[in-house]
């Protein structure tokens, strides 16, 4: 019995739990879903969502304001490469200060649900645990960071793979994820100027604690010297209450 349901568990055959949020971390119905989004407590995967502002649905966002045919629009695909190359390197960098990322993934979906959603696994939980507590309520380009743990932790069973052979017919509407490539050479890149960045906190780290070691043993041999001028002020403000008054 328990075997049967840990197989079904977030499958098609699952009638209780959503395969979508379970394999994928989002769900087109949302809270509206007729089975459980099972939202981990913990998890080496955050997702900081809709924060990717994707040219296709910035494009149309922009006509809809100017009152033009959102049907005609264009986007100038070089300029949106630059740009997301500069907002990929952008949390690359602010998410590996947290710790070393095993995967930082944006998708191009354009469906409400999973547009602009970007994930990141941590080597282990501790570290997706203090880039959630630091990053959400963040502001990015005007943008307000909503994050969450994700279920989704094996990005095999939620990408798809259509999308990265170029032959996905769904487009950008695909309940998968569509992940944004990014050339292998600049995340080695990037990962070697995270690395050099943490050792060079670490070791800053390091020489803030010798030094208040220092500082603290230094008053420790003074003796109460410290005790000493807390008197003193005490006293000082007793006489500077007594004068007021
Ligand atoms: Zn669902
Ligand atoms: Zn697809």
């Amino acid at each position: 019995m328990a075997r049967h349901l840990a197989r079904i568990h977030g499958t098609e055959e699952d009638k209780v739990n959503c395969p979508f949020y379970f394999k994928i971390g989002a769900c087109r119905h949302a809270d509206r879903c007729s089975r459980i989004h099972h939202r981990p407590a913990f998890s080496q995967t955050i997702l900081i969502k809709h924060v990717y502002r994707h040219p296709v649905r910035e494009a149309e966002l922009k006509a809809a304001r100017e009152g033009r045919n959102v049907d005609g629009i264009d986007v100038d695909e070089e300029e949106a490469r630059e740009e997301f190359l500069v907002f990929f390197e952008d949390f690359f960098m602010e998410l590996s200060k947290f710790g070393r990322l095993e995967a930082l993934h944006v998708c191009d979906n354009l469906g409400d649900h999973m547009v602009g959603h970007v994930y990141a696994k941590f080597s282990d939980e501790e570290e997706a645990a203090d880039a959630l507590n630091i990053m959400n309520g963040r502001y990015y380009l005007g943008r307000r960071l909503e994050v969450e743990y994700s279920p989704v932790t094996d990005f095999r069973e939620a990408r798809c793979r259509d999308f990265d052979e170029d032959t996905c017919r769904r487009g950008g509407f695909c309940n998968f994820m569509h992940i944004k490539p990014v050339p292998m050479c600049l995340i080695r890149d990037m990962e070697d100027d995270a690395e050099d960045e943490r050792r060079r906190e670490e070791m800053e780290r390091r020489k803030r604690r010798e030094r208040e070691r220092k500082e603290r043993r230094k008053k420790e041999r003074d003796g109460d010297g410290g005790d000493r001028g807390d008197r003193k002020r005490r006293s000082r403000s007793r006489s500077r209450s007594r004068s007021r008054s």
